[in-house]
């Protein structure tokens, strides 16, 4: 018996990024998004294995350490059956992109060896044990549009209104999320600034309950941009060409180095994504809407 899910990408609308905590995380205020960029996960009865096929793979390992098998693994343990999952992920996620590729599959496999093994388990275990594996799997969960506070993982839905087109400006290489965090404590201490307790904006809620696509532009933040821009200075430009391409709102997506624009609908999505692989400042572009559902069996 096998089972295919299909789970989205998410960008993040607002990350604030507060203080260096003494366990070592930041506390966090994170809107998630989710968007139509997917990827599918089979799970097959079988012995443990994983495989993994799509455009541009390098770097997802194919052993225990993939999330997917983590997510297995963690959720037979759970439930004290063997893991007996043989996976295959179809990646469309940008990988190491700020988008959550690695813990979209974790919820993907969460999902999916749950309807072999124990259909009916409650989303909200489903999304308890995501937690243990990453703040970003319980959203890729939930989907839709969201607030997670703490570390990311108590995840509050939002209301929104109306559809919204992105584009997602793939770069060349990854960044790790953990070099992106510490540059962003490296920078902070050398420009001795004072990260603060972060809030959600009530603008971006306001503009995201009235479908107001031009004022969710000018809403978008995150804290972690200067510090993924440091680390990979060639996205200023990348960023730069999106707003000259008429962009309402244009932020790195997550730790990047994926960078996501805002437009006005999906033409104006097509033409920005089109004059972003014409200018070259991109590995490549592609347009998706949001918000879609979160983790969903086929
Ligand atoms: P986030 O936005 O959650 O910080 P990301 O989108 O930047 O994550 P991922 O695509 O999740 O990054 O990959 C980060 C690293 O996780 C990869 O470089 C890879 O080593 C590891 N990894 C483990 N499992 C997976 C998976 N199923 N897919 C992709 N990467 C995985």
């Amino acid at each position: 018996m096998s089972v295919t899910v299909r789970v989205p990408a998410k960008v993040n609308l607002q990350l604030g990024v507060g203080p260096l905590r003494d366990d070592g995380y930041h506390d966090l205020v994170n809107v998630f998004h989710a968007v139509s960029l997917f990827d599918e996960v089979t799970v097959t009865e079988g012995p443990l294995a994983v495989t993994v096929e799509g455009a541009s793979i390098e770097g997802v390992p194919t052993g225990p350490e993939n999330l997917a098998a983590r997510a297995a693994v963690l959720l037979a343990g759970h439930l004290g059956v063997e893991a007996a999952a043989s996976i295959h992920i179809r990646k469309e996620i940008p990988v190491a992109g700020g988008m959550a590729g690695g813990s979209a599959d974790a919820a993907a496999a969460l999902l999916g060896c749950a309807a072999l093994w124990n259909p009916g388990l409650p989303l909200k275990t489903l999304m308890e044990l995501g937690g243990q594996l990453g703040s970003d799997v319980p959203f890729a969960l939930l989907g839709g549009t969201a607030v997670g506070v703490g570390r990311g993982e108590v995840l509050t839905p939002l209301p929104t209104s109306g559809e919204y087109h992105w584009i997602f400006a793939l770069a060349e290489g990854g960044l790790s999320t953990p070099a992106v965090y510490a540059e962003c404590d490296r920078l902070r201490a050398a420009f001795e600034e004072h990260a603060v307790w972060p809030h959600e904006s009530p603008a971006l809620l306001a503009a995201l309950a009235e479908g107001d696509a031009k004022a969710l532009g000018a809403a978008l933040t995150n804290d972690l941009q200067p510090a993924a821009l440091s680390l990979m200075p060639s996205l200023q430009r990348t960023i730069a060409a999106g707003r000259d391409f008429g962009a309402l709102g244009a932020l790195v997506s997550g730790s990047g180095p994926t960078c996501a624009f805002l437009a006005g609908d999906a033409e104006h999505a097509a033409d920005i994504a089109a004059a972003l692989r014409g200018a070259g400042v991109a590995r490549a572009a592609v347009a998706a809407s949001g918000p879609v559902p979160g983790a969903t069996v086929l």
